[in-house]
């Protein structure tokens, strides 16, 4: 995860290797280094110039107050700031409700179904939850097979109606299944398309409207970069949407997304998809994460 940006970094500190003290000339150079590195990534120009002016900022202030070496003090600053812009603090979802109702969005293979199997799956295991799964694409009859093998597969309960073209209606069928089964989660699929279009909001967002979820949940395949962010910033305008899920954290991806996206949706990235199988989703922990970029 993240090789080159990390490689990149810690090149970056070598700069200062040799060096007693932070200088200003020193950490501009580590700053260029950084900066490029965040670039590479594929974080948005704007949030890494920031980002290095915060660190600079930092850098010079706290340079006579510390007893780390500059080399030290640095990848220390890098990793707050990083942890920062990434979310601070882990949040959990919202499990409120009876049922929870859980609204997923996202462009198509993004790694909606998936991580709708992963989540139920999660809640069943280590929160106890009796979870449904509903599917709502109204257009692939393949992708409500697909819940139903995942369905299968976690030993949860899968709620569709293959006939019906209306996915409010089917939302609200499955809520309802929920409630007369003892389900006290409803996790809902919803279709995605290729790219950003009018139908496809305004579908989510009319299932959003009718059903009122506690949690809605945007997921975004991380290998996107900044395709990611500007997609996150589409859902976020029409739905408000609560948290992000990061998929495919497990491939070759450049780290962009799981940097820049918390600043430009200002929504906490709740948790991350790591591979294709059921057990491969982790709760996001911006410290942790950052600690993995530097390595
Ligand atoms: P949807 O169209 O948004 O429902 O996307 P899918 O859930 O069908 O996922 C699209 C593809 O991405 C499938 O082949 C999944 O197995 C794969 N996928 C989903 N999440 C992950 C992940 O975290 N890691 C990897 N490597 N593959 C994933």
């Amino acid at each position: 995860m993240f090789n080159n940006l990390s490689e990149k970094l810690d090149k970056a500190f070598h700069v200062l290797k040799g060096h007693g003290q932070i200088t200003e000339i020193n950490v501009a150079e580590t700053l260029k280094e950084v900066r490029r590195a965040l670039l590479d990534a594929d974080v948005n120009f704007k949030i890494a110039k920031e980002f290095t002016n915060k660190v600079k900022e930092k850098a010079l202030g706290q340079n006579v107050l510390t007893s780390l070496q500059p080399g030290q003090l640095m990848v220390k600053l890098v990793k707050d700031e990083l942890t920062e812009l990434m979310g601070g603090d882990a949040e959990g979802i919202n499990l409120s409700g009876t049922p929870s109702i859980i609204l997923m969005s996202g462009l198509q293979g993004s790694g909606k179904t998936t991580f709708s199997g992963k989540l139920a799956n999660y809640l069943k295991t280590k929160k106890t939850k009796k979870p449904l799964l509903v599917a709502c694409d109204v257009y692939r009859p393949a992708a409500i097979d697909q819940l139903h093998v995942v369905g299968d597969q976690i030993g949860v309960d899968v709620f569709s109606d293959r006939g019906n073209t209306d996915p409010v209606a089917i939302a609200e069928a499955g809520i309802a299944y929920a409630k007369a089964n003892g389900h006290n989660v409803v996790i809902i699929d919803t279709a995605g398309r290729l790219a950003v279009d009018e139908e496809m909001m305004n579908e989510i967002a009319n299932v959003h409207k009718a059903i009122k979820p506690q949690e809605t949940l945007f997921v975004v395949d991380s290998m996107t970069g900044q395709d990611a962010v500007n997609t996150a910033k589409a859902f976020n305008d029409v739905l408000n949407f609560d948290g992000v899920i990061l998929t495919k954290l497990d491939g070759d991806t450049r780290g962009g997304a799981a940097i820049s996206i918390k600043s430009v949706v200002t929504k906490p990235i709740k948790f991350i998809g790591t591979g294709e199988k059921m057990d491969a989703i982790d709760v996001f922990h911006p410290s942790r994460m950052a600690e993995r970029i530097l390595g």
